[in-house]
């Protein structure tokens, strides 16, 4: 599947705000957005320093989101439709599908130290849910499913190094970790309370409404 391949740095200083697409070098004084935070490029210097319309509000914040969750326009739009589709308030079925990846539970477990790096163990196969093997990072998980590193996948160094940096009690409330076992149970499908985001993901049900 498609990825962005471009310096992810350069993502963060566009939208002006920290993505943390580089796992533990975001917390870091590396950052390059703690020592750059203006967006690279002349031109796009000199656009930030212009209001923006409420068109231009709109897609930068979609940007952000897909950005933020590693997804290209196709697969982002795909999530907005069936988000659409479904009963409810659709940006909050939005960003709650997007909670839901396979890969976004990964990182939010600590498992893997990006999102980045969790789509990829996903695709090389290295994770079960319920007992089945899924390579499929945008596979929606259900209140319920148990995911866990394959067993002859539990001494990658990856996983343990970022294990390691994992706080007792510093989970989600709708995540639950047995660290042990490199395990994690998704409880339920999250409230946006619970999100750890501070999009307005309106913004999105706004540009794509027009
Ligand atoms: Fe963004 Fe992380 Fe790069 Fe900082 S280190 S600019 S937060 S991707």
């Amino acid at each position: 599947m498609a990825r962005y391949r471009g310096a992810v740095c350069k993502l963060c200083r566009t939208e002006g705000e920290k993505l943390f697409l580089k796992g533990a070098r975001c917390q870091t004084v590396k950052c390059a957005f703690e020592r750059k935070g203006y967006p690279p490029g002349q031109q796009a210097k000199a656009r930030r320093m212009k209001k923006l319309s409420d068109y231009g509000l709109q897609l930068r914040e979609k940007q952000k989101i897909k950005r933020y969750y590693g997804l290209l326009e196709t697969q982002f739009r795909g999530t907005f439709n069936r988000a659409n589709q479904k009963k409810g308030i659709t940006s909050e079925n939005l960003l709650q599908m997007l909670e839901s990846r396979l890969d976004n539970v990964v990182f939010r477990l600590g498992l893997a130290p990006s999102r980045n790096a969790a789509r990829q163990l996903v695709r090389h196969r290295h994770f079960m849910v319920n007992d089945h093997l899924v390579d499929i990072p945008s596979y929606q998980l259900k209140p319920g499913d148990v995911i866990q590193v394959r067993e002859k996948n539990r001494k990658m160094e990856i996983i343990h190094n970022t294990m390691r940096k994992i706080k007792e009690g510093s989970q989600l409330p709708w995540l639950s970790l047995d660290k042990a076992n490199l395990k994690g149970k998704f409880l339920e499908v999250p409230n946006r309370a619970d999100i750890p985001v501070t999009f307005n993901e309106n913004l999105v049900v706004e540009l794509y409404s027009k």
